[in-house]
């Protein structure tokens, strides 16, 4: 866990990740503390982490964009995590049913809120919020993730388990 701001509870972050993240140049504000509301953005010009409120999971979500800028650069590592959200989105093991919901309106899209799926119109997979949607979903905890996916968070999110 890491206290990586006074105003937002500790978070399950790696110390080291947290550590990396300072040192890429990483800043974090918090415009409301006095509410949990939610709502942030990713600036990556900036490298500024804004959260509107001091909710935590928009506190995660955010910081993971912040993580994968660097780790998308890598085309075969952004190309093999979208392909996991694929497999993720048919996985049937109930230990990871939220994360298998998320990824399947990922994929297929909501008819009940209009959303298309995580595509861009071109059909572009938009890989940086699959995986900060994810690691806000499973609000940090890479246990909640199978195997096959798991590994894009171990370095980021604390994990004490076998990987
Ligand atoms: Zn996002």
């Amino acid at each position: 866990m890491v206290k990586v701001h006074a105003d937002l509870p500790p978070l399950p972050l790696r110390p080291r990740a947290w550590q990396w993240l300072q040192w890429y140049g990483v800043r974090v504000v918090v415009k409301d503390p006095h509410s949990a509301r939610g709502g942030g953005l990713w600036w990556p010009d900036k490298k500024l982490v804004e959260l509107e409120t001091a909710q935590e999971e928009a506190a995660i979500h955010e910081l993971a964009h912040a993580w994968w800028e660097e780790q998308r650069k890598n085309i075969s590592v952004r190309t093999t995590f979208s392909q996991m959200v694929r497999r993720l989105s048919a996985e049937t093991d109930p230990r990871y049913r939220r994360a298998a919901g998320l990824a399947y309106v990922y994929e297929h899209g909501d008819p009940n809120t209009g959303f298309k799926g995580m595509f861009q119109p071109d059909g572009t997979v938009i890989d940086w919020e699959q995986y900060a949607g994810l690691a806000s979903g499973v609000m940090g905890q890479p246990a909640l993730l199978p195997p096959y996916i798991r590994g894009f968070y171990t370095e980021l999110f604390d994990f004490n388990g076998e990987d």
